[in-house]
């Protein structure tokens, strides 16, 4: 049985964390299937596990690497701009506007009046009242 399951994945990619992360997709569509009837969620359920197998019994190693890397990318990005959106609402004396043009964050002091804001990545000017 050992040797069998072995033989079976000689070569083959096996387990990663987007692995990980598709079956506890599958499981959560699973549970969630039980409460809610629906064919899309029973077809997109079948998805992620034959996704998940695919990747798993795949023998392309850089392509599934390349998928794993992309996803601990996002989940990195995803965990650092939560981290960073706390952090802005405990900051009790700054404020914080988002620049139109560029998307950059940009903090002022709180309590100032009326003032003018110059984007310091892309110039644009801003009038806001903090
Ligand atoms: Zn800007």
């Amino acid at each position: 049985m050992g040797n069998w399951l072995r033989g079976l994945m000689a070569g083959r990619y096996g387990g990663d964390a987007l692995s990980f992360a598709t079956l506890i997709a599958y499981l959560s569509l699973c549970i969630f299937g039980i409460f809610v009837d629906s064919v899309l969620i029973k077809l997109a359920a079948l998805g992620l596990i034959l996704w998940a197998f695919y990747r798993m019994f795949s023998r392309n190693f850089p392509a599934r690497q390349a998928e794993n890397r992309a996803f601990l990318h996002w989940v990195r990005r995803l965990a650092g701009s939560r981290r960073a959106r706390q952090s802005r609402r405990k900051d009790k004396t700054h404020r914080y506007y988002r620049c139109r043009d560029c998307g950059a964050v940009l903090r002022v002091p709180r309590g100032v009046g009326r003032i003018e804001i110059t984007c310091p990545r892309c110039g644009k000017k801003m009038r806001k009242k903090v």
